[in-house]
Order: C-alpha cells, then sequence, then structure tokens
C-alpha cells in the first residue's frame, strides 16, 4: 500500500491496512509463521508534514527460544510515524546540534509506500527470545534431549565443581 499524505491535509483520515508479509523477509530464524499483519490508524496533518498514529496487530509462531518447541505469540501495539518534507530535512552540520530525537520520514512527494515502514515497525514486535513457558528448562546442551520431557543423566558441569568443592570441604 501507499500512503497518500495529500489525503489529509484538509481533515484526518482514518486509515486500515492489511499486510502479508513472507517470514524470510524479516531475516528472524526464531520465527516460524507469521499471521497477515493488522494495522489501524489515523493520519493527520502536523507542523510541518504529517502523522500518523494507530495500532499493529501481529501473531504467529516462534521457536522457544531454549528448548527450541513453536511458541505462539500475539501483540498489539501503538506505533506512530512522523513525515516531514525532505527540503525540511537538517543538514548534517544541524544535525548534529540537534539531538536524535525522533525518527522521521522525509518525503519528496505526498505518495510515501506504508509496508516498508510497517516491515521494519514489525521487528520490535516480534518476541526476541520466545519462550514456551518461562519454567523452560531448555535442551541439554550435552545429548540434546528435551529435559521438559525427561531428566538425561548428563551431569551437569556446574554439579561437577560443586562436588569437588563440598569433597575438599569434608
Ligand atoms: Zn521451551
Ligand atoms: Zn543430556
Amino acid at each position: 500500500m501507499e500512503l497518500n499524505l495529500e489525503e489529509a491535509l484538509e481533515a484526518p483520515v482514518a486509515l486500515s491496512h492489511r499486510l502479508e508479509v513472507p517470514v524470510g523477509r524479516l531475516e528472524r530464524s526464531e520465527l516460524l509463521s507469521l499471521e497477515p499483519v493488522d494495522f489501524s490508524g489515523t493520519l493527520q496533518k502536523a507542523e510541518p508534514g504529517f502523522v500518523l498514529r494507530g495500532e499493529l496487530s501481529v501473531s504467529g509462531q516462534a521457536v522457544c527460544s531454549r528448548c527450541l518447541a513453536p511458541v505462539p505469540f500475539a501483540s498489539r501495539g501503538e506505533v506512530s510515524w512522523v513525515f516531514a518534507p525532505a527540503h525540511k530535512r537538517p543538514t548534517a552540520e544541524e544535525t548534529e546540534l540537534t539531538a536524535n530525537d525522533l525518527e522521521v520520514v522525509w518525503y519528496e512527494d505526498f505518495i510515501v509506500p506504508f509496508d516498508p515502514l510497517v516491515e521494519e515497525m514489525l521487528q520490535l514486535e516480534i518476541p526476541l527470545k520466545p519462550l514456551c513457558r518461562p519454567e523452560c528448562k531448555g535442551l541439554c546442551p550435552r545429548c540434546g534431549a528435551d529435559r521438559n520431557i525427561a531428566p538425561c543423566d548428563c551431569r551437569e558441569e556446574g554439579d561437577e565443581r560443586l562436588a569437588k568443592l563440598k569433597s575438599l570441604l569434608t
């Protein structure tokens, strides 16, 4: 979808957009699948430029960062973008003086591709280290057994050190 900023010159415009993002596009190895992403929000005139505020709903499946089991996730978050005309863009020297305040989308004309902006935002909505459950025991680093199902016979290095320490103390 493309945003036509001009539509909001007179009055705020309500927007909704459903977007299918191929999982591979996001380059997140922990991501298994992604449902269509929904955005709804309002585009309105600001000074200078425009502001788009709304809500992004994302859901899908990722792998548990400990045991690799599929974990469903769903998030709904507030998002916003500021659009400012390219001719207002500060020069390099001016940028040094002002702090990195806002992420601004600089536009040359009123038509702005929207999907890349949503994809960028998605990166923040997908969990970084998903867990199938908070107490997930994960896979054994030695034999690969899923320790949620059954404990394996491997001994933790920590246990060995502790055992040595104990034998020294007694
Ligand atoms: Zn897990
Ligand atoms: Zn093991």
